[in-house]
């Protein structure tokens, strides 16, 4: 074994060797090439409930600050970083900047000495105005220049003065980098808030035009949704209200609470819970009172409660998207876009929240961007589904109307058909060569037919002439039935015969062939009249009203005559 011995007495004395040259403090990270980074072990941080000076914590030992280490759950203790920043290596000063992650740490105290130097204190806190800040940065922010050749020591506080969650990450930035990349940041949240916006002004403009409160709904759901981000980002404190200490920092459960409450009460809204789920309904209103109270004794001054009533609303919405899903059972098409658009706010939520509370997802808070990408996708996608929501209106409407023209036996148009056919009719009729007409049609004895087969055979004779007609009229004709067993047809030929001939060709065809109905075969018959209703001719004053008189007079004649038979109504004498 002498080869091994040799090679480990070898490798001591290179590390006798190397020694002078280690930096002083083990702590120590080099920031000569310093671009961008979280402060990260060798660093060390300490935990502690007890309120210690400097110098206490400079005698107490700090544990290696690992990406495991930074989430600290909901928390109130205070935490000490300690670091080195070595710029020994480096012939020229490196401006630098560290800033807390998150928007709403309560105290960031920086205590920093430049090499052999006596400490200063800087203690940063987003309890006093914003104005008051020295950096112009939604997140407590310290900046320092340390020398060439040189190296700074750094004890960082971090502290909550009520509990709230707690991220150790600490960012390192070169001062310059920091710069470009707020603008950046600015810019891309510039661009979510612009969205948001977007979808509001639309959002307020259909509920105005279209007189529905479910918009109104979305619109502040959407309000709360931009608030809820501003204050999260701390944008809101840098630019909506930088005097409000109070909002900055006791906002956030009042804001996440109405948030919840305006996303239930968009969702029951959107869902029809209170028809279509009212037990379902129930729960959700009592969960909206739970909330709202919460939000009342906030102001009276409870905190922690309120505090897990907040995380708690805002994981009751994970569970909307079953909501939708149940709705979306019972027949609400559009309710998928919803189900999709509480998805993806889920996922970003789930992931946001894992990252942040426990080693899963080893990102720290940074990750609260994917749920903000996700309420970004949820805005659109609720738009979507508010889109379809729209588009199924119409679809209803659509066949409502149909329904209001179809005669619900035969399936053929109705009366109200008749006159809208009538009317196109004369506007574009006036103009084509082609002479139009109206049949009425009346079946013969049919009383007879149901007094001796039954009501449903007659019903089935009806669909009989139905079919019929179907069958004899042309894609611009107008086949209805005009009331019990009488039928209209409003057709185009180029002749009066021509007109009849269709007319006698339906007669014939409903007297030859029976309805076969029960095992049974009725034989019938039908009379008809004939009118010209384009061109105009004289005797009438172009009314349908007046055609179908006339219609009605020839049919008259029709049975007066004997029945099963067709009869033209003459024109008096044209001009
Ligand atoms: P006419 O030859 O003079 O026209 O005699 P008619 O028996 O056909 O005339 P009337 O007006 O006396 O009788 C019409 C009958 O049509 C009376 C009514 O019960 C029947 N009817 C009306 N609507 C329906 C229906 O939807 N189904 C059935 N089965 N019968 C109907
Ligand atoms: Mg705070
Ligand atoms: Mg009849």
């Amino acid at each position: 074994m002498p080869h091994k011995y040799n090679s480990s007495l070898l490798a001591l004395a290179l590390l006798l060797l190397l020694a002078p040259l280690q930096p002083l403090s083990a702590a120590a990270v080099d920031i000569a090439d310093l671009d961008h980074q979280l402060l990260r072990a060798p660093a060390g941080f300490l935990q502690t409930d007890a309120q210690l000076t400097l110098d206490d914590a400079r005698e107490r030992r700090f544990a290696p600050l690992t990406a495991s280490d930074v989430n600290r759950g909901i928390s109130g203790e205070t935490y000490w970083i300690r670091v080195r920043l070595d710029n020994v290596r480096s012939d020229r000063p490196r401006h630098w900047l560290i800033h807390h992650e998150t928007s709403y740490l309560d105290d960031f105290v920086v205590h920093y000495a430049d090499a052999g130097g006596i400490f200063r204190t800087r203690a940063l806190s987003d309890r006093l105005p914003f104005h008051s800040r020295a950096e112009d940065y939604r997140k407590l922010a310290f900046r320092h220049s340390t020398p060439a050749g040189s190296y700074t020591d750094l004890y960082l506080e971090l502290r909550n003065q009520k509990p709230d969650s707690v991220s150790l990450n600490v960012h390192l930035w070169d001062l310059e980098r920091f710069h470009s990349s707020v603008q950046r940041q600015n810019l891309v949240h510039g661009a979510y808030f612009g969205i948001l916006l977007t979808l509001l002004a639309v959002t307020l403009l259909c509920a105005a035009l279209l007189r529905d409160k479910v918009y109104v709904h979305y619109g502040v759901f959407l309000l709360l949704t931009g608030v809820l981000w501003a204050l999260m980002n701390g944008y809101a404190y840098q630019y909506l209200w930088p005097a409000s200490v109070f909002w900055h920092n006791e906002g956030f459960h009042i804001v996440f609470l109405l948030f919840a409450i305006s996303a239930l009460q968009f969702s029951r809204g959107f869902l029809k819970t209170r028809q279509r789920l009212p037990s379902v309904d129930r729960v959700i209103l009592v969960l909206q009172l739970v909330m709202a109270t919460g939000i009342l004794i906030r102001f009276m001054g409870v905190y922690e409660p309120v505090l897990y009533l907040a995380y708690g609303a805002l994981s009751v919405l994970l569970l909307l998207p079953l909501l939708g899903v149940q709705a979306y059972r019972d027949g609400l098409r559009y309710a998928r876009w919803y189900v999709a658009a509480w998805l993806a706010y889920a996922g970003g939520l789930v992931v946001a929240v894992l990252s942040a509370s426990t080693s899963l997802l080893p990102w720290g808070m940074q990750p609260l961007v994917y749920a903000q990408v996700g309420s970004l996708v949820e805005a659109f996608l609720l738009v979507v589904a508010l889109g379809e929501r729209l588009v199924g209106w119409e679809r209803d409407r659509r066949s409502a109307l149909r329904m209001a023209n179809q005669d619900p036996l035969t399936g053929l148009g109705n009366r109200r058909q008749l006159s809208e056919a009538f009317n196109a009719l004369s506007d574009t009729g006036t103009r084509s060569e082609m002479p139009a007409f109206m049949l009425m049609i009346d079946l013969d004895h049919f009383k007879e037919i149901n007094d001796t087969y039954g009501h449903e055979a007659g019903d089935a004779v009806l669909l009989n002439v139905a079919a019929l007609l179907v069958r004899q009229c042309r894609a611009n004709d107008t086949c209805v039935r005009y009331g019990g067993e009488e039928f209209a047809m409003l057709f185009q030929a180029p002749s009066v015969s021509d007109a009849q001939e269709v007319a006698e060709r339906i007669r014939r065809e409903f007297s030859r062939i029976p309805t076969s109905t029960g095992g049974r075969r009725i034989r019938h018959t039908l009379s008809a009249g004939l009118v010209q209703v384009l061109p105009l001719t004289s005797g009438h004053d172009g009314s349908l009203q007046s055609l179908i008189a006339m219609a009605d007079g020839a049919l008259y004649m029709a049975k007066r005559a004997g029945r099963n038979r067709v009869m033209v109504r003459e024109q008096a004498a044209v001009a």
